[in-house]
């Protein structure tokens, strides 16, 4: 058997290496079977159908084993994930008595992790909870035998074993080639090795070292260990091809930054570049569902690359709201997202939230809601606790199932499976403890994704090994295309190192980041600048790149954009055809609509706009009477007492003189909570007065705050400021301001000319965007305070 290992960094053509091969190898009528990531193998089957091609195979590691296994007669049931994870709770149970299903999850993720290695036994170098790990994997493997099932990570091993111990394979591949992967562990090693023993030859591709400062996973003894393992016979470097062209942008918001890359993907489609030569990757699954929805407003085929649970549908969603509602106690939140299966439970949750009640409210509470029930009383019937049996238990599931519609989807029969293993495994558990169990299995529960065309949204791991014509990577900043480089539970990094298991931390974070920028010749990298932590930057390893105007942020491809800008059919009625345009005198009232117009937009259908006096007279009285007393309280006072005076003495003596003592003439004029007028605004200053000396006319202000900086967030203040500095009307004035709060000592405010000029072109652009209607959204810092950002979706 010949080996050969292709080594080069991302983008230097090792897939291409590979398909160049296989079709050599298959034009000579030999059989090829390529061996690549999951998500890899539609990609290469369209590269090689480019070039019609008989006799090469496109497969995953784990499918080929598994038929191997099937082929030498070694395969029984395999276990489910949620099964395994099912089962490993049974053992904590046996063995400790209780287990919750995070607990048995994390168990469940270790004992997978040292299956893949190829570990037949739990390892114990003295770590705290190995031992009881050990204990638990023995449990575990009874179960599965008493059960006649096998675990999923088993066959890898099973298949290397059989084939190392000379098992004959009855359809060998004649040539085996390996794609897509950044690293081998010890397991995969070792299968392939058991596998290319039958085979004529054997080739793999890996990632060579990166450039500094960038990482990739493939470090020098992993190669070392591969080409001992595998017995390599020749190297093969392929040179790092011509880097990408890269293009940064750096968006306002994160909304923003995902419309601008909508766009110029809806403008390559309109050019006629085949969706699958294009691919958006994003860094999380956060990032890829906002995309998706937002690919909807956009019209644009989208394919979700991302392997589905259950709960990614939205039956599954529903299912699992089902089964925790009565835990959470029916909160509105969750009656308002079940009112799509219980017709009218929408006007149930909204009655109970106007009176902060729950659907577990006393029945007295419930009765007395001016809304029809029914709705809510099937919901509470048909969630009540099933009976402690199987038969009721299966019941239960079945009602919750076809309520949220699940029992017609592809998964059903799987989420009955679920349903019976979780009773099986906890028979003396209570209902509580099923319905737990059950919604913790969920998200490892695949669910069938209907195919459809379109451009692939993935995650940085999805794209490993792929190649597009455009790519647009999202999120390019600090901390975001990451690997779990934490600490593992079971066994520290030494543990790791000793036992030959992959190492957690190695400060290869950055190869992610790396890998995906590689995946296209044309790459658009981006970021939001703003985000709800606060300011953000790009990535430190993109600062050599500067960012540039987006080509495609400036067009219109959505309806609710083009909804905005172009003017509706003549046959729409008025108020359907635009904003209202607002023609605001108050300045109290159009600072609401600063910083963010659609913001003011919104607020003032919640709470419409104040019509009555801009302060009570009893209000305006009740601050009359707090400065006239905190004038007085600072009065000199005209007779000292005698410290020998009895206190109480003493006291009679100053509330006497007190009375007598006139109000302080410091108040003269001044208007306290009145209204202002300038030139077309009025303005509300906490208090001011005109005073004359002579031929000197003094204006005093008087605002609220402790001094120019915390003014400057003052809208209604600042603007008052530019306002008079700027008015004809006042030129001959001498203008004093003071923050004071009616009480204690005034003091002076001096503002800068800059303050003043920013503050008088905020209020002319605010005045002038209203009277012409538009209330578009202003994204920043304040969108974290805001309660519409699930209307406005800028944030
Ligand atoms: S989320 Fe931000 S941009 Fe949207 S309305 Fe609120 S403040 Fe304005």
């Amino acid at each position: 058997m010949s080996s050969t290992l292709i080594v080069g960094p991302p983008g230097s053509g090792k897939t291409r290496r590979i398909l160049e091969l296989a079709r050599r190898r298959a034009a000579a009528s030999e059989r090829v079977t390529i061996i690549a990531l999951p998500q890899q193998r539609a990609d290469l089957l369209r590269r090689l159908g480019e070039t019609p091609t008989l006799g090469v195979r496109v497969t995953d590691l784990q499918t080929l084993l598994y038929e191997v296994l099937e082929e030498l007669g070694g395969v029984a049931r395999i276990a489910s994930v949620p099964a395994r994870v099912a089962m490993v709770g049974a053992a904590l149970r046996e063995l400790y008595g209780e287990a919750a299903p995070g607990e048995a999850a994390l168990y469940a993720g270790t004992l997978a992790e040292l299956r893949r290695s190829g570990f037949e036994e739990v390892p114990v170098t003295g770590g705290r909870y190995q031992q009881r790990l050990r204990e638990v994997d023995r449990v575990y493997r009874r179960l599965l035998g008493e059960r006649g099932l096998i675990d999923l990570d088993d066959v890898r091993r099973l298949a290397a074993l059989a084939l190392e111990g000379g098992a004959r394979w009855s359809d060998p591949p004649q040539h085996l080639m390996v794609d897509g992967y950044q690293a081998f562990n010890r397991m995969e090693r070792r299968t392939l090795a058991a596998m290319a023993g039958s085979a004529l030859s054997l080739t793999v591709s890996l990632p060579g070292l990166a450039p500094a400062p960038w990482t990739t996973r493939t470090p020098p003894e992993d190669l070392e260990a591969l080409r001992r393992d595998l017995r390599i016979e020749k190297v093969e470097k392929l040179r790092a091809g011509a880097a990408p062209r890269f293009r940064l942008h750096a968006a306002s918001s994160p909304s923003r930054e995902l419309r601008d890359a909508l766009a110029e993907v809806k403008i390559c489609l309109q050019q006629g570049v085949d969706p699958h030569e294009l691919a958006l990757i994003v860094p999380d699954r956060a990032a890829a569902r906002a995309l998706l929805e937002l690919g909807r407003e956009y019209g644009l085929p989208l394919h979700d690359e991302h392997a589905a649970s259950v709960l990614d549908t939205p039956q599954g969603r529903r299912f699992e709201l089902l089964l925790g509602v009565r835990g959470r106690g029916y909160p509105p939140r969750d009656l308002l997202a079940l009112a799509s299966v219980y017709p009218g439970l929408e006007l149930v949750a909204e009655a109970l939230e106007r009176r902060g009640l729950s659907g577990s409210s006393p029945v007295a509470a419930l009765e007395a809601l001016p809304v029809e029930l029914a709705p809510l009383r099937d919901l509470l019937r048909e969630t009540e606790s099933p009976a402690p049996s199987l038969e009721a238990w299966l019941a239960y599931v079945e009602r919750l199932m076809e309520r949220a519609g699940c029992d017609r989807q592809p998964e059903a029969p799987e989420l009955r499976v679920v349903a019976r293993e979780v009773y099986a495994l906890l028979p003396e558990a209570n209902p509580a403890a099923l319905i737990d169990w059950t919604r913790a299995l969920l998200a490892d529960l695949p669910a069938p994704r209907r195919s459809t065309p379109g451009v692939a949204v993935l995650e940085a791991e999805q794209a490993s090994g792929r190649r597009f014509a455009r790519t647009w990577l999202l999120g390019a900043q600090e901390g975001r295309y990451t690997l779990d480089e934490s600490e593992e539970f079971f066994y520290s990094e030494e543990d790791r190192t000793l036992l030959g298991l992959e190492r957690r931390m190695r400060g290869l974070a950055s190869s992610v980041l790396y890998d995906a920028l590689w995946r296209a010749p044309e790459v658009a990298v981006s970021y939001a600048r703003s985000e709800r932590g606060g300011e953000r930057r790009a990535h430190r390893l993109l600062e050599a790149l500067e960012a540039e105007p987006r080509p495609g942020a400036a067009t219109t491809a959505s309806p609710l954009e083009l909804a905005r800008l172009r003017p509706p059919p003549p046959e729409t009625p008025p108020r359907y055809r635009r904003l209202e345009a607002l023609r605001e005198r108050r300045a109290w009232e159009l600072a609401r609509y600063a910083p963010c117009r659609l913001r003011g937009y919104l607020e003032g259908r919640v709470r419409p706009a104040e019509t009555r006096p801009v302060y009570a007279a009893r209000d305006r009285e009740a601050a009359r009477r707090k400065a006239r007393q905190a004038a007085w309280s600072q009065q000199e006072l005209p007779a000292q007492t005698d410290p020998a005076w009895a206190p109480g003495f003493r006291e009679r003596v100053l509330r006497a003189v007190r009375r007598d003592l006139p109000p302080r003439p410091d108040l003269e004029g001044l208007v306290i909570l009145g209204v202002l007028p300038l030139g077309e605004m009025l303005f509300r200053p906490h208090a001011h007065r005109l005073l004359r000396r002579g031929r000197l006319e003094t204006l005093e202000v008087y605002l609220i705050g402790t001094g120019v900086k915390q003014l400057r967030d003052h809208r209604e203040s600042m603007w008052l400021a530019a306002q008079l500095r700027a008015s004809d009307e006042h030129r001959g004035l001498k203008l004093d301001f003071y923050a004071w709060d009616l009480q204690g000592e005034r003091e002076p405010l001096h503002f800068t000319a800059g303050d003043l000029e920013r503050a008088r072109e905020e209020l002319s652009g605010l005045r002038a965007a209203l009277e012409a209607g538009d209330y578009s959204p202003v994204p920043g810092f304040h969108c974290r305070s805001c309660r519409f950002g699930d209307v406005c979706r800028e944030t």
